[in-house]
């Protein structure tokens, strides 16, 4: 439809074609109207029983809530109007008609269910709110991706059908490939760090992981999309300096590029980029000041995984982005480097107050401590010889880290659940659509 004009750009004095959807009809009497929706806003077209052809005034009565329509007319000034103008119509072309039930109200006055809402999603995102979601999601990927061309990355792209898994073997999705077992990538981690000592020296990738996670919680995802950086020649500081400068960029992005889209979510004015120099506190002090909370029926000691009723309480105390430092090594995946004394480890995590963002360090470029790691974790160095080979032949020291793509758009909207963050989600459930 060459000729067609969105709704935004309908002025006073303009003949236009307006295409998009019925979003109601209010038939007043001698008068009526139709608010017709597109994706940068809605125009009320007039109808006047009286004053117009029968036909013309018939089509538009009948027409049920979310049929598609092409109207051709004039936009005339009217301050009554929600938008200052309205539609003349001289024309109106039927396009595709809407089943006079739905599943789902996309005009938002009857509340759905998560689940509803994710069965039907082309209608959930006829919603500006929903809409905004994913406009702010592109706007994040967008501003991020400008962020890491400044700091002098080279985008790649890695496989995401693998023989053998990187971050524990229960999270993996086996798959069959030409009669042999295989599996969905969980993260592009050896990847990644296989292309810090090639040329190209410092990567990211934005990509899918699969993790085949046992439990269903409002935060975790069996198909997410990992934000992934790496860098030659970097320690976990350097790493975590990166980290800080993408996370405040992809803010900012949307600070500057996503007025609007905020607006309809209701966070035009809480809407708040962070401050750069995020608190950077050491595993044991966080252990410590979790314990001190008393949100913990047993204290946590050291080597414990840290719980998320313990994250949270933290979280609310600090009230901003911070790192937790030095891991212990037992609990940090082979791959990483340990400080000196072994017990700690260079691993680090970025936490928004609400939960985890990511998770990065040093990595291990000594090749016969990398075997070691291996070991020690139970895997068997033969099966990862296409990666651990590469380290006799000259592997930087190097450092990077993962950033859950659908955590920082959760945590940055405020969303309950990682689910309304994504278009199709899959979860233990749902498989369709
Ligand atoms: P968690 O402890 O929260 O389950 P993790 O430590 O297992 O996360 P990592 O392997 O460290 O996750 O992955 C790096 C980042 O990728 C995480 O910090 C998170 O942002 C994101 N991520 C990992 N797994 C998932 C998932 N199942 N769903 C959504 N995001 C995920
Ligand atoms: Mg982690």
């Amino acid at each position: 439809m060459e000729s067609r004009t969105y709704t935004a750009d309908a002025a006073p004095g303009d003949s236009v074609t307006v295409a998009g959807w019925v979003h109601e009809i209010r038939d007043l009497g001698g008068i009526a109207f139709l608010i017709l929706r597109d994706t940068t806003g809605k125009i009320q077209v007039k109808f006047e029983k009286d004053g117009m052809a029968d036909d013309l005034v018939e089509t538009g009565l009948d027409l049920h809530r979310e049929s598609v329509v092409a109207v051709g007319g004039d936009v005339e000034e009217e301050d009554r109007a929600p938008t200052g103008v309205e539609v003349v119509p001289e024309n109106i072309e039927v396009l595709a008609e809407a089943d006079p039930e739905l599943p789902l109200d996309p005009s938002g006055k009857v509340d759905a269910e998560l689940s509803t809402r994710l069965d039907n999603r082309t209608l959930d995102l006829r919603k500006a709110e929903v809409q905004a979601v994913f406009e702010i999601r592109a706007e994040l990927l967008r501003s991020v991706r400008e962020q890491f061309r400044d700091l002098g990355c080279t985008e790649i792209n890695t496989p995401k059908i693998v023989a053998t898994g990187t971050e524990g073997g229960t999270e993996l999705f086996p798959i069959t490939y030409f009669g042999r077992e295989a599996f969905m990538n969980q993260s592009p981690q050896l990847f990644k760090q296989l292309m810090v000592g090639s040329g190209l020296e410092r990567v990211f990738e934005i990509g899918p992981i699969f993790r085949a996670e046992e439990h269903n919680t409002p935060r975790h995802l069996n198909e997410a999309t990992s934000i992934d950086f790496e860098s030659a020649f970097y320690d976990e500081h350097d790493a975590m300096d990166a980290c800080e400068a993408v996370v405040i960029a992809a803010y900012e992005g949307i600070a500057e590029n996503c007025q609007d889209e905020l607006e309809a979510l209701g966070m035009a004015d809480s809407f708040e980029v962070p401050d750069a120099g995020f608190p950077r506190l050491s595993y044991e002090e966080v252990i410590e000041r979790i314990n001190a909370t008393g949100a913990l029926d047993e204290p946590l000691v050291w080597g414990d995984d840290l719980p998320t009723e313990g994250e949270r309480a933290l979280g609310e105390e600090i009230g901003e982005h911070y790192f937790i430092t030095e891991w212990p090594s037992e609990i940090k995946p082979f791959y990483i480097m340990d400080k000196e004394d072994d017990e700690l480890s260079t691993g680090f995590d970025l936490m928004h107050p609400r939960l985890e963002l990511v998770s990065g360090g040093q990595r291990e470029h000594r090749h016969d401590r990398l075997i070691e790691g291996f070991e020690q974790q139970g895997l068997e160095p033969e099966a990862f010889e296409y990666y651990t080979k590469m380290f006799r032949y000259g592997m930087p020291p190097h450092a990077g880290w993962g950033l859950g793509a659908e955590r920082l758009v959760m945590t940055m909207l405020g969303l309950d659940n990682i689910r309304e963050a994504v278009l199709f989600p899959r979860d233990r459930q749902r498989l369709s659509p």
